[in-house]
């Protein structure tokens, strides 16, 4: 029975899977599917955006770089250029190299120092000094330096600071100083002037001015100040009277501009125009050549930010994507840029575009998903789990209606059994066809015990309804246990008298006292005692013991029958139920009674066990809580 309730349950959570699961599988299976549509279409659409984007960028780009070399003809233009200082612009005329106003240059491939101070003008003058005439050496120096002329000058001041000494040197020195234009040996005076000022502090000691002066004329120097050559520089730099602790490390405008332009001398400047990044520098140059005269602008990324990419930061706006100029040299994209190299633009950098918030788009498009897959499976979750409850609720009610027929077909064989025998005997009787006396009130005696099966069984079914529904209270009274167990006993084995059931009965003489209903108790007992005999088929020995344990009076009624598998040893207690093989071997009963005898026991605050092995027998023990009777105002209570 239980098999055939499990497997038509079984047979609904199929079903239910069927016509739920599978939907279900194919529901997730499609949204899936569109979720990964959807990125994809997201996706192509992003990098269609790109491409789009990055097509705009470069024709910017190409427009701003080519609008620039074009003005680089014109002079007011090439200024506009370098008047940030972020970027020089120059005119290369056969060997003159002119920078626009404002750029500077730490050094230059083509210096232009300023004309050289000869030495012919002061001839009479140094002769008079040879001669050890200093006074008048002096006094002509003097004349010479009001000269128009700033070689005569420079010349004239040169020696005037070299026939004085201490402050009276540099003055003369700084007076040298405001000079443009000339210059000694390739350096021009201005500078030769500062960096001896800053020989003769040192001489007189005076090293905070000295440390002041050599701080101005590095910067000056590091700025483009003179427009001299590479050794130049680098000779007046490295001058150790030039050295002041603590001097900016980090290079200058001027001297990147000017690396720039002198490797760009040296390997680009001869071929007829061109754009060029320099990643080691990060100066880009641009340069025309119109024969013989050559124009080039080269510029820091700040210029190329102002100059060139300023309208793309509106195109970045308006398509969401971020736009950046990089190493030419860096060809493949990474994934989500667009990239597009020098090569193939003819820019001087490769242009990168990503999207501004396509990270974001596609993150909330996964939590779309997310959520979505985690609604599908709460609700999978709660069709699975309600599907299990109903399956489960269905089986129940389905074993439910099995027991009730089990039942209504086993009381209609116990009635049908005693009914049968007393119609039997009843013919007999009224036709007469038994005379004898004595075989007469033998058919009574049978007719009598029939009547009384049957009204047992009439009973027990009423008792059962009764119990349940609680009309008939139970009536407890202080009862003596003991003598109970073996009055019930006695009147069992005078009932079954002659079937050849003998009833071992083990109680000692001491009275017992439970409160206890007895016509319950006696049902209880009886029905226990019927059970052992009817399942004991090849042993007609029954054991009684009644023993005190803990405060509790344990009966119990032990049989050597079939005995009850372990599988069914809850389920018997039920109403209804009856082992597989009382119904399998034809053992007559309707499975009310150990039901009846668990209700009783347990309106007593007792409780019912049972212990038994298949093949060996059943041990059934009642265990009832002890009163203490109490004489005087006939109460009792439990002594537990
Ligand atoms: P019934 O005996 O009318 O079937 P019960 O409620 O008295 O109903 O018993 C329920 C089931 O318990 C029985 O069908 C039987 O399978 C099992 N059973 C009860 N007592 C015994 C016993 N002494 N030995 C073996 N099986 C028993």
């Amino acid at each position: 029975m239980p098999g055939r309730s499990s497997n038509s349950s079984r047979r609904i959570v199929g079903l239910f899977l069927a016509l739920v699961l599978v939907p279900s599988a194919l529901l997730v299976w499609l949204g899936w599917r569109l979720f990964e549509q959807d990125r994809a279409n997201a996706l192509r659409q992003f990098e269609e955006r790109r491409g789009q984007t990055a097509d705009l960028a470069i024709s910017i780009l190409e427009q701003a770089v080519a609008s620039t070399e074009s003005s680089l003809r014109d002079t007011a233009a090439r200024n506009r250029v370098a008047a940030h200082g972020d970027a020089v612009a120059a005119v290369i005329d056969g060997s003159r190299l002119s920078l626009a106003e404002g750029g500077r240059l730490a050094y230059s491939p083509l210096p232009d120092p300023g004309k050289d101070v000869s030495a012919q003008p002061f001839a009479e003058a140094d002769a008079l000094k040879q001669r050890g005439d200093v006074a008048g050496a002096r006094e002509r120096y003097h004349r010479l330096s009001q000269s128009r002329e700033v070689t005569v000058k420079a010349g004239a001041l040169l020696r005037l600071s070299q026939l004085a000494t201490s402050d009276a040197r540099l003055d003369w020195l700084h007076r040298l100083s405001q000079l443009e234009g000339a210059s000694l040996e390739d350096v021009p005076v201005g500078l030769l002037a500062r960096v001896e000022r800053c020989h003769q502090l040192d001489e007189m000691q005076r090293t905070p001015a000295r440390q002041q002066e050599a701080t101005v004329l590095r910067e000056d120097l590091r700025n483009g100040r003179w427009w001299i050559s590479k050794l130049v520089y680098e000779a007046n730099l490295g001058d150790g009277c030039l050295n002041v602790p603590g001097a900016l490390a980090d290079r200058t405008a001027a001297e990147t501009l000017a690396t720039a332009i002198e490797s760009w001398w040296q390997s680009d400047r001869l071929t007829p125009s061109g754009r060029r990044y320099q990643p080691a520098t990060g100066v880009t140059i641009v340069w025309v050549n119109d024969g013989d005269t050559q124009r080039f602008v080269a510029g820091l990324p700040g210029f190329v930010e102002r100059e060139w990419l300023t309208p793309i930061r509106t195109l970045e706006q308006r398509q969401r994507a971020r736009i950046v100029t990089r190493d030419p040299a860096i060809r493949t994209a990474t994934a989500g840029e667009e990239r597009r190299s020098a090569a193939d633009t003819d820019l001087p950098w490769s242009v990168v575009v990503s999207d501004m918030d396509g990270s974001a788009e596609m993150a909330r498009l996964d939590q779309r998903r997310s959520l979505w897959l985690a609604g599908l499976a709460a609700l999978l979750l709660l069709l699975g789990s309600g599907g299990y409850f109903v399956a489960r609720a269905i089986g129940r009610e389905l074993a439910v209606a099995r027991l009730q027929s089990d039942f209504v077909a086993a009381v209609s064989h116990e009635f049908r059994t005693p009914l049968t025998s007393m119609r039997q005997l009843t013919e007999i009787l009224v036709d007469e066809r038994v005379t004898a006396p004595e075989r007469q009130s033998a058919y009574f005696r049978a007719l009598a015990r029939q009547t009384d099966r049957l009204h047992r069984l009439v009973e027990s079914l009423l008792d059962l309804g009764r119990l349940e529904a609680g009309t008939t209270p139970y009536r407890l009274e202080p009862l003596d246990a003991c003598a109970l167990v073996r009055s019930v006993v006695e009147e069992f084995e005078r009932e079954t008298a002659g079937n050849g059931v003998r009833i071992e009965l083990d109680v000692d003489g001491t009275a017992t006292q439970v409160a206890g209903d007895r016509d319950a108790l006696t049902n209880a007992l009886w029905n226990l005692l019927d059970n052992a005999v009817k399942y004991s088929p090849d042993c007609r020995t029954v054991w009684v013991n009644v023993e005190r344990n803990a405060g509790r009076l344990l009966v119990r009624v032990r049989d050597q029958g079939i005995g009850i598998p372990d599988s069914e040893r809850r389920a018997i207690f039920d109403k209804f139920v009856r082992g597989a093989r009382a119904k399998t071997d034809g053992f007559k009963g309707t499975g009310i009674g150990l039901s009846m005898v668990r209700h009783i026991v347990a309106a007593h605050g007792g409780e019912v066990r049972v212990e038994s092995a298949v093949g060996a027998g059943s041990t059934f023990t009642v265990a009832l809580p002890i009163t203490k009777f109490e004489v005087q105002s006939s109460k009792f209570e439990a002594a537990t």
